[in-house]
């Protein structure tokens, strides 16, 4: 990941941060009143835990595992101790503030896209982005989904998530 961010400009380290990676971090608004109004809606109280991994989700939309969202706060100096984390992200779940899914690694992985969506997963570096549901194909997905299903003893889908492993851009022409 940190490779596609080589194109950081070399301005000045902020003071008392991470420089290199801090500075071609992509903005984050953690105070946002619109993430506390999500939150109540959602019936949760926004606590400070719960508005960071929100913020932060929507804006990296990488997929993280717990692991992994803790260091992403961490590059932005916002420091969540693991337990807070681990119970925040399942009071997220639950509310559906927050989706969640197992990779093929068995990695637990969070997601801010709550509608449903498939994947597309690169082979190469692991990066997995959220494919459009406003791509005429996506749809057309959806509708093979449910007819293989009912094709299959005539189950009737309710939900389909598929995993698409590709090359990403970056590792297509970087090799
Ligand atoms: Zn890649
Ligand atoms: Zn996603």
């Amino acid at each position: 990941m940190a490779r596609t961010r080589s194109e950081a400009s070399a301005h000045a380290a902020p003071p008392g941060g991470s420089a290199a990676s801090r500075s071609s971090l992509p903005e984050v608004d953690w105070d946002s009143p619109a993430l506390s109004a999500r939150l109540r809606d959602a019936g949760l109280r926004p606590t400070t835990a719960r508005r960071w991994i929100i913020a932060l989700l929507g804006v990296q939309r990488v997929h993280p595992t717990v692991d992994e969202l803790q260091r992403l706060l961490r590059a932005y100096d916002h420091e969540i101790r693991q337990a807070t984390l681990y119970q925040s992200l399942a009071r997220l779940s639950e509310a559906g503030v927050v989706s969640s899914f197992v990779d093929s690694h068995g990695l637990l992985r969070f997601d801010a896209n709550v509608d449903a969506h498939h994947h597309l997963i690169c082979t190469g570096c692991g990066r997995i982005d959220d494919l459009s549901p406003s791509m005429p194909e996506e749809r057309r997905l959806g509708s093979i989904a449910s007819d293989l299903a009912r094709g299959h003893a005539r189950w009737l889908l309710s939900d389909a998530r598929l995993e698409l492993r590709a090359l990403c851009p970056e590792c297509a022409a970087g090799r």
